[in-house]
């Protein structure tokens, strides 16, 4: 049996690094998105399904921002 939080993937963007450059919204946009005031937003639980795209989210944040658990 799958462990519950197997399926589970969390983002924590350090918000003391992001600049608002919205690099990581162009690879999950369901996840991240800038809003009218440039700042980001984003959901702190995806499922399983959604990790590439947040990793690749992750690692083109040129302020290595985002961690993915
Ligand atoms: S790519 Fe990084 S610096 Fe840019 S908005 Fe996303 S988390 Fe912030």
């Amino acid at each position: 049996m799958t462990s519950p939080t197997a399926e589970v993937v969390t983002v924590t963007v350090d918000r003391s690094k992001c600049q608002g450059y919205g690099q990581c919204c162009f690879e999950a946009d369901d996840v991240f998105h800038l809003d009218e005031d440039g700042k980001l937003v984003y959901i702190p639980e995806s499922t399983a399904g959604r990790r590439a795209d947040i990793e690749r989210a992750a690692d083109v944040c040129p302020m290595q921002a985002i961690t993915v658990a």
